[in-house]
């Protein structure tokens, strides 16, 4: 199959510099809160960088009128699987709306500015790729969307 082993930091840091051109201004804080030594899962490159770009794109979005918004990545190595979550501080999501976002078309977006596919295809991927997606809201409100894939020794 597709699957090889995939380093997290640098799908995450691929990711990243998609948005280079909102980032590089300074406006939004990055956390990176991953461990120095690198982390890797079993996974498809391709398809994970888009479902981190799909959940940046998303924070980002939902950060658009906050104050001192803040963009934190983390990776999570355990023994047979990695967390890996991205949190922002935006308004977070409404409980009752947890699971719907997920349905494709879901969107609470105006007309234009988003289909409501994003979050529908990604859990889809990530559900293919033999991992789970969550969504929850962080302890200080924003929202959190969690990604658990198994993990990989290192390159193969
Ligand atoms: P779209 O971005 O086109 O609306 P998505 O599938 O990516 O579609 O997301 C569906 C909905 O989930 C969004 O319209 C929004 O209501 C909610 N959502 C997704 N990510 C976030 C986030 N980081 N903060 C708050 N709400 C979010
Ligand atoms: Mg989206």
């Amino acid at each position: 199959d597709s699957l090889t082993a995939v380093s997290v930091p640098a799908c995450f840091d691929y990711a990243l510099r998609l948005f280079q051109a909102r980032l590089g201004e300074g406006a939004v804080e990055v956390i990176r809160d991953w461990p120095a030594a690198e982390t890797w899962v079993r996974a498809d490159p391709v398809r994970l960088e888009q479902v981190l770009v799909n959940l940046i794109g998303n924070s980002l979005q939902a950060m658009g009128d906050v104050p001192s918004p803040r963009l934190t990545l983390t990776i999570a190595p355990e023994e047979e699987r990695v967390r890996i979550a991205v949190t922002d501080t935006g308004p977070g999501i409404a409980e009752d709306q947890l699971t719907r976002i997920f349905e494709p078309f879901f969107t609470t977006k105006s007309t234009g500015s988003g289909l409501g596919l994003g979050l529908s295809i990604s859990a889809r991927i990530i559900d293919d790729l033999g991992g789970r997606l969550e969504a929850t809201n962080a302890p200080e409100g924003g929202a959190r969307f969690t990604i658990v894939l198994p993990r990989a020794e290192g390159p193969e």
